[in-house]
């Protein structure tokens, strides 16, 4: 098999997955140093601690300044939840590192909780990876095109289908192409709805690929240098897409 060096990108092995975050006790470490990397700053005034206990399993700090008392957990997407931090990260592992989506149903037998549980996981895991990505910013060269989603039914197949979801994915990749980053939103391809997502996801100071589909002008309203690329469909488009080495959205595993 030709190797592809997107789809060979090293990941995180579930041996090294264990042998980081395989105990509670290195969850909670790894939690603390992503919330706190300089030590504990109180949510509610930015104080420093006065003192730390454990209540429950969880470490707690009180707030030198306001006595405020706050949990490992509070404030997070793992508040109010009765499953160890260890089960979350495994949930967070195996919904992230698969390149297909992983049913509720599966991750209740891998989890070793119950249905309910794994539901509540996976929806709540899901949410706030969208919302961390809801604020992401694309730079530097940037290649967009649209996409739809939903195989299920005949018809026209692509762009102007009845039966598909369209939406718009652009790519933050190297100046040799590779890809850094991803931003994908469920729109159709129209000119206002490509000027509301370049407003959001793409930094004036970037450079824009795209094909010579008439919405992606759009991006130019955000001041990103824009460089179509027309390769039209099918075996035509081949000599382009060798020459500039272009992503296409199955190599990036989005989809
Ligand atoms: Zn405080």
């Amino acid at each position: 098999m030709r190797m592809n060096r997107i789809q060979f990108q090293p990941g995180l092995s579930m041996p090294e997955f264990f042998e980081r975050y395989g105990t509670e006790g290195q969850c909670q470490e790894a939690l603390q140093a992503a919330r706190w990397p300089r030590g504990f700053v109180c949510p509610k005034c930015g104080g420093a601690a006065r003192s730390r206990f454990v209540r429950g399993g969880l470490p707690y700090w009180q707030c030198g300044a306001c006595v405020h008392q706050t949990s490992l957990i509070s404030g997070t997407v793992f508040e109010a939840s009765k499953l160890p931090l260890s089960r979350w990260f495994l949930a967070m592992q195996l919904l992230t590192q698969s390149k297909n989506n992983v049913s509720a149903l599966e991750l209740k037998r891998q989890l070793g909780v119950s249905y309910r549980s794994a539901w509540l996981l996976k929806h709540k895991i899901m949410q706030a990876m969208r919302l961390a990505e809801d604020g992401r910013e694309l730079d530097g060269r940037i290649e967009i095109d649209d996409a739809y989603l939903g195989g299920q039914f005949s018809g026209k197949a692509g762009r102007g289908s009845e039966n598909k979801v369209a939406f718009v994915a652009a790519v933050q990749t190297t100046d040799d192409c590779r890809p850094l980053y991803v931003c994908l939103s469920q729109q159709p391809p129209t000119l206002q709805a490509m000027a509301a997502f370049a407003a959001s996801h793409i930094a004036p100071t970037a450079t824009v690929v795209t094909d010579g589909l008439w919405c992606f002008a759009a991006d130019t309203l955000v001041g990103a240098e824009h460089e179509r690329v027309v390769t039209g469909g099918g075996k035509a488009s081949e000599p382009h897409r060798v020459s500039r080495r272009p992503i296409g959205l199955s190599q990036t595993g989005v989809v």
